[in-house]
């Protein structure tokens, strides 16, 4: 470690073999991963690592360990290509669905306090859009730690960190990645909001793993904190963002709060109602009914609002019941969320059912990465080429294995699975990737637009814009989408955009500046909701979450590929979008791939 002037900041230096940006889930696995084949690594987080996201999750994490019901990993490799409306990669779907069972028995071994059968085993409840070989009874393949799987899980991988003496740097702000002069990505320049200084991070490699963006939106289930940093960070060096318009509704957000009720509710046996008591599900989704996939639920309980038959003097949410399952059983397997609902919609789900509405939960888009978690970009005649040293992992990634639609309980399981191939990985490249050159210029860009940031003296507080920016999303880039509205939304997110070199800051100084944060993360948080905007308008089809009311059959001849957007400048409002195959074929003959058929539950 040694300090530097750069400019007017006293800047400290330090050097590792990689970096890892962010402390969910995913970067704590990847963190440990690697420290345990020691590489010197570096975990940089914005909140302490316990805080993160991950610690929300609820419902569990998908294993097709059969330890309730028969179970087969290609049961669970054939839902998740289903599930993702064959816009998944079946190639990277085998790899988490395969590792699947390995990786949950590491967790357990790790010490994480499953809930269990009585004859000991990990408990499994049913989730959505999961089912046995036979394609129509439910599977049970959600393992679970009551209704605080995140918790239990977050808590665990924290203390492998620990005792794997991983070294944290805890309220550190990743500002921007650093590049030498061939563009090769070297590290990273972070602000430590404590001691209100600046560093850098040069590594052989980086590993992003800052999670989703979801609020870009309104309304969302996601922490304050999910502003999409990792994204924007790969996007300013040049890195594509893909499937960004497959963003993920919740069926049920507790009305109007937003606050979460795991999917688990509804695998536990609850079900929704609308304003007459019809449980309308069963005329959309004759047999999966409330357990269908989680797109299929969110559109049917809108179309039901739309229609007049939402519940409320606004006719503008429905009910979701759980009264009849007993207050033994809520509050043996859901607890939580037994407790959400008496602080956030004052309901005793013991007697009475909890308004909800589906709410923003989830980013399939993300970084495209290869399932060995490597970033791909595209070379000038459109072939995919691994951008040398750097990561994603995560939320953050878009790997694909969730394709249009996100299955409940893969996400937790994405993280664990991805997190560990990309430590896998870098024991292996670790020594093919050359050491870093450390020069006073490096980071010099980041610290420009951190400094131009906190001076700024404009008319626009960080709050007039986002909340600009939000409305936007969540009027123009919805649950149903058409052309009117989204080529609005593409104007409107740019008038949002141009609005930045006007933003004004109250607070100029350098410690625990939030006022500074909050701007740094609505630039990034700008930057996906262009990318958002645009290839939600582009997409002429309705597939997975993207659902069109002008397009409305999903069209494989035309659209079976993942959109890419590069955002080579926000505040100008320039977004190049491009197009990557779909990877039809598996890793192994283990699995046959599955071809695109119509998706029915
Ligand atoms: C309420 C809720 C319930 C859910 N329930 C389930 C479930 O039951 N099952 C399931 O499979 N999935 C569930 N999901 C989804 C799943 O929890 C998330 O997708 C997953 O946990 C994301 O993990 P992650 O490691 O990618 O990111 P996160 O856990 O979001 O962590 C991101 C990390 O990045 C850091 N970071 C971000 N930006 C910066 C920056 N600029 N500088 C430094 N650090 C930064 C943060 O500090 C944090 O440590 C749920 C999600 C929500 C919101």
């Amino acid at each position: 470690m040694n300090s530097a002037m750069t400019s007017d900041y006293t800047i400290t230096d330090h050097q590792f073999d990689v970096v890892v940006v962010g402390a969910g889930g995913a970067g704590l696995r990847a963190t440990f991963g690697m420290a345990a084949e020691h590489m010197s690594v570096a975990c940089i987080t914005k909140v302490f690592p316990t805080r993160s996201h991950t610690v929300a999750a609820q419902g569990g994490i998908n294993a097709a360990l059969g330890n309730m019901v028969e179970d087969d990993w290609r049961d669970h490799f054939y839902d998740t290509v289903k599930g993702s409306d064959w816009l998944g990669d079946q190639d990277a779907i085998q790899y988490m669905c395969q590792h699947a069972i390995p990786a949950v028995i590491e967790l357990e071994n790790a010490g994480m306090p499953f809930s269990r059968t009585d004859d000991g085993k990990i408990y499994q409840r049913p989730f959505g859009g999961q089912y046995q070989a036979d394609h129509k009874t439910p599977a049970q393949r959600t393992c679970a730690a009551a209704d605080r799987t995140g918790h239990a899980m977050l808590h665990t991988l924290y203390q492998q960190s620990l005792k794997h003496k991983a070294q944290f740097f805890v309220e550190y702000f990743a500002v921007d990645l650093m590049t030498d002069d061939s563009g090769r990505v070297i590290g990273v320049v972070a602000y430590d909001m404590v001691e209100g200084r600046l560093h850098r991070f040069f590594a052989r490699a980086v590993v992003l793993a800052t999670g989703g963006y979801g609020r870009a939106y309104q309304s969302c289930t996601a922490a304050h904190i999910c502003t999409g940093d990792g994204l924007a960070l790969a996007a300013r060096v040049g890195v594509p963002l893909q499937d960004m318009e497959m963003v993920q509704f919740h069926p049920t957000g507790i009305y109007p709060a937003g606050c979460l009720i795991t999917e688990g509710a509804r695998g536990e046996g609850g079900y929704l109602t609308n304003a007459s008591g019809e449980r309308f599900m069963e005329r959309y989704a004759p047999s999966a009914k409330d357990l269908a996939s989680r797109d299929v639920v969110s559109r049917a309980m809108t179309v039901e609002i739309l229609e007049g038959r939402g519940c409320g003097p606004a006719k503008d949410h429905i009910m979701l019941h759980l009264e009849h399952l007993g207050a033994d059983t809520l509050h043996e397997r859901l607890p939580g969320i037994s407790e959400t609902a008496r602080i956030f919609a004052g309901v005793d789900v013991t007697r009475e059912p909890i308004p909800v509405l589906p709410t923003v939960h989830y980013n399939m888009g993300g970084i495209p990465t290869n399932y060995h978690g490597e970033v791909i970009n595209q070379d000038a005649n459109g072939n995919d080429v691994v951008v040398p040293g750097l990561f994603a992992i995560g939320e953050a990634a878009c790997v694909s294995v969730h394709g249009a639609n996100r299955l409940g309980a893969n996400s937790l399981l994405d993280i664990i699975v991805f997190g560990r191939a990309a430590a896998l990985r870098l024991k292996d490249t670790l020594p093919t990737l050359p050491p870093p050159k450390v020069t006073a210029a490096a980071g010099c860009g980041g610290i420009e637009r951190f400094d131009r940031m906190r001076q700024a003296k404009g008319r626009y507080a960080p709050v007039d814009i986002r909340e600009r920016m939000q409305r936007t999303m969540q009027q123009r880039c919805a649950v149903f989408r058409k052309e009117e509205t989204l080529q609005a939304g593409v104007q409107e997110i740019r008038e949002a955009a141009a609005m930045l070199p006007d933003i004004g800051l109250t607070d100029h100084g350098m410690v625990f500046n939030t006022d500074l944060v909050e701007a740094l993360e609505l630039e990034n948080l700008l930057t996906v909701a262009l990318a958002t905007m645009d290839c939600a308008a582009e997409r002429k089809e309705s597939r997975g979450a993207h659902a069109r009311d002008d397009y409305p059959e999903r069209d494989d001849v035309n659209w079976m590929k993942h959109s890419l957007a590069w955002v080579p400048d926000v505040v100008g409002g320039q977004v190049r979008l491009g197009y990557r195959g779909v990877t039809a074929h598996t890793l192994t003959d283990e699995v046959a791939p599955i071809p695109p058929m119509k998706r029915v539950y």
